[in-house]
């Protein structure tokens, strides 16, 4: 999979550090913002985000390139509704070659990556057949495994982009979401250091799991976090 950050709001700490201050100023916007470039105000922005004051977040958008996810992924990651997507078709775009995620249970087992595979290439020779038979590629791909690659492009907000974290970096969640998530938070942390440094699941961020059915091996920190999702993502390469 690869994640690309395309766009983000300019200097967003400071966008968002401006939006958060005329609440409390009779300061001209425009004069706020100049104010507020390249400073770093980092109590503020914390402040915001642990008293619940979320609605500054929102004025700072993120928008990504993701390719090679799975159709199984790019499902979950629709499910949030308040980013923007636009996704490859598969009505428009005629699959020209097999391009199946493999997950890591499947590929570490010899028997059941030939298995899978087998599968996988027996269902896309059959679209191919379908398609030279005359069937509209929005029909024929319906015999398309549903772990076939795709791409989009994605924006979120920064207050989004939290929520999203907060649910898909936690080890509940499946894998192939959560390396998205880290790679995501990767490209925020550098483009926004502030705004993301309180971001995470809830292990990270506070310090307990607050899910109902916990997976009983929280991260200790977002550096944890990081490096063990990222020797995951370099095992599953390998593999
Ligand atoms: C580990 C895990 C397992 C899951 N398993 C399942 C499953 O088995 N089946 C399933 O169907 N889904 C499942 N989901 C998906 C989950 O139920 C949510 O649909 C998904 O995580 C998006 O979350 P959200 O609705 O909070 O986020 P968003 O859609 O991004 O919304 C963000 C926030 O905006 C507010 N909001 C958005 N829309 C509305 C609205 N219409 N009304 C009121 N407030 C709104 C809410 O506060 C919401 O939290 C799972 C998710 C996770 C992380």
């Amino acid at each position: 999979m690869e994640v690309c950050l395309l766009e983000h709001t300019p200097e967003p700490d400071s966008l968002i550090a401006a939006a958060a201050r005329i609440c409390y100023s009779d300061v001209a916007a425009r004069d706020l913002r100049e104010r507020e470039v390249g400073r770093l105000s980092v109590r503020l922005l914390k402040d915001l985000w642990r008293s619940g004051h979320h609605s500054p977040f929102e004025h700072a958008s993120f928008t990504f390139g993701v390719d090679g996810l799975s159709r199984v992924t790019s499902h979950q990651l629709v499910r949030h509704r308040l980013a923007s997507f636009s996704q490859q078709s598969q009505r428009y775009v005629k699959m020209d070659r097999a391009e199946v995620v493999t997950p890591p249970s499947i590929a570490s087992d010899v028997e059941a990556y030939t298995l899978f595979r087998e599968q996988s290439l027996a269902a896309y020779e059959t679209y191919k057949s379908l398609v030279a038979m005359g069937i509209p590629a929005e029909d024929a791909r319906f015999i398309l495994p549903h772990g076939w690659e795709t791409r989009l492009v994605l924006t979120m907000n920064a207050r989004e982009l939290h929520h999203f974290f907060d649910l898909r970096l936690c080890r509940r969640a499946q894998w192939e979401i959560r390396e998205l998530a880290r790679l995501m938070l990767g490209e925020c942390r550098k483009a926004a250091p502030v705004t993301f440094d309180l971001a995470g699941p809830s292990c990270v961020r506070t310090g307990r799991c607050l899910e109902s059915r916990p997976c009983g091996d929280p991260y200790k920190n977002m550096e944890d976090l990081l490096a063990t999702d990222k020797k995951q993502a370099n095992q599953n390469q390998a593999e």
